[in-house]
């Protein structure tokens, strides 16, 4: 059986290679009332909605009779494209915040994550809990320079391993069960677990579900998926850059993967700070 997200067990520990990212929601839009004779080819609700929103502003909605006085004006030509492309171009970013798109990322590292939450503006975060969580079996998230069979690797595995005994003991302790102490059960375990964790390195594996507005994404992409970012939250960004353009491409438009000499990838981008 193929080990899940690129799990292999390394004696003590288990190793993750790759993470895992699965878009699990996206924009809906539905058409007002009033609006019924607007048309757009938008490839997704994601670009339908942003270009709703957009057209509002100026009531470029060629001949739709919206009634109660107001009158329309031509639309810009050449369909959704080129509208959002305008929009890029112009840096009216506020528009693309109207769509939202949510993905689960999982097995990645909680230095990861730690630049990942950094991004505020337009973001909400759900991530594993571990006060909640027991972290006895955790996984660990091999960082891409480290190559396995390597004197590295075995330095940076054997620490890892370490770690986690250190975590298990402190767990297992009687000194740390608090069981003398006032609180319930899921108390003590949580306090129990939250000095526990603060032996778990950097590379321990975490699970995250990140919602964020087409700008914000467009944002973390430009950020992340560079040159200059962290190799892990790299790979992220272009994984995440290859989800949202494939279901919304005209809003993640003027974007695109290049190859780095290594192999990996970064995303450039045409429109900066939109
Ligand atoms: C290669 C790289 C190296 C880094 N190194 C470090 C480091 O060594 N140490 C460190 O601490 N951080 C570091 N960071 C994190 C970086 O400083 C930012 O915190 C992170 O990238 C989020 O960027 P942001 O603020 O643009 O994004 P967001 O928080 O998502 O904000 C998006 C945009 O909204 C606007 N905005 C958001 N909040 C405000 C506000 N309060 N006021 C005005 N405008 C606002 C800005 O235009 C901002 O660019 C690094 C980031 C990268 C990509």
């Amino acid at each position: 059986m193929a080990p899940e997200l690129g799990k292999t067990h390394a004696d003590e520990i288990t190793v993750v290679t790759h993470s895992k990212v699965q878009l699990i929601a996206a924009q809906e839009f539905r058409l007002p009332a009033g609006f019924e004779g607007w048309e757009t080819d938008a490839p997704s609700d994601a670009e339908r909605l942003t270009e709703f929103a957009g057209r509002l502003c100026y009531l470029s909605f060629g001949d739709v009779d919206l009634g109660g006085g107001h009158k329309t004006i031509k639309g810009r030509p050449g369909g959704n494209l080129a509208y959002t492309n305008n929009i890029l171009s112009t840096k009216h970013g506020s528009v693309l915040e109207h769509a939202q798109f949510s993905v689960l990322i999982e097995g990645v590292s909680r230095s990861l994550t730690h630049e990942l939450v950094r991004h505020r503006a337009g973001f909400a975060f759900s991530q594993l809990s571990q006060r909640y969580v027991d972290e006895s079996n955790i996984a660990f998230v091999l960082p891409p320079e480290i190559k396995q069979d390597t004197p590295e690797y075995e330095s940076w595995r054997l620490t890892c391993a370490l770690s986690l005994q250190g975590y298990r003991a402190l767990l297992s302790n009687p000194m740390h069960k608090l069981e003398a102490e006032e609180g319930t059960k899921t108390m003590k375990l949580k306090r129990a677990r939250q000095a526990a964790r603060s032996v778990l390195p950097n590379a321990a594996e975490t699970k995250i579900v990140v919602t964020g507005n087409g700008r914000a994404w467009r944002h973390f992409i430009e950020m992340r998926a560079s040159v200059h970012a962290d190799m892990e939250i790299r790979a992220l960004g272009v994984a995440v850059y290859r989800l949202l353009a494939a279901e919304a491409p005209h809003l993640f438009g003027g974007m695109g993967l290049a190859q780095l000499p290594d192999g990996t990838f970064v995303v450039e981008s045409v429109y900066t700070k939109v």
